[in-house]
């Protein structure tokens, strides 16, 4: 992970939303609940924590915010022509972002070291060895 060079260009699937991210996340987190397995259309979503200062976006986004299991606010942004979520955030910390990384041009970044939500993990997989388990949030 040494040899990536920052900043790292991400696109919605449609290129009309795109960011640079300025220097490297401070967490990279596999989130296992029902919700993210919706959001992902898959197994898990990742999430690259990062600040607020460290993305540069541009285009429009459009908001949708639900209810955390932790009682806050989960708020999301995502390009209103082709639904690519880009990041969530709360209301209440905005200076925090969870980055959905997987539409960076590197994604070699995208090694999660925290799996949270295992409590609802799909059984066929396998959490990789070495990484920080957490049965529901952080
Ligand atoms: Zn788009
Ligand atoms: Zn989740």
């Amino acid at each position: 992970m040494d040899d990536i060079k920052y900043p790292i260009k991400g696109a919605c699937q449609c290129g009309g939303v795109t960011y640079e991210l300025l220097e490297p996340p401070l967490m990279v987190a596999a989130c296992h609940c029902k919700e993210c397995q919706k959001l992902s259309t898959s197994a898990f979503s990742i999430t690259a924590m990062v600040t607020a200062q460290s993305v540069k976006f541009s285009g429009l986004m459009k908001d949708w915010s639900r209810a955390a299991d932790s009682g806050n606010v989960s708020a999301a942004k995502f390009c209103p022509s082709c639904g690519n979520r880009i990041y969530h955030y709360d209301p209440n910390e905005p200076d925090k972002l969870k980055l959905k990384p997987s539409n960076l041009s590197d994604t070699s970044i995208i090694n999660p070291t925290v799996h949270i939500w295992v409590s609802e993990k799909q059984d066929w997989f396998n959490i990789p060895e070495g990484v920080k388990t957490f049965d529901k949030q952080l």
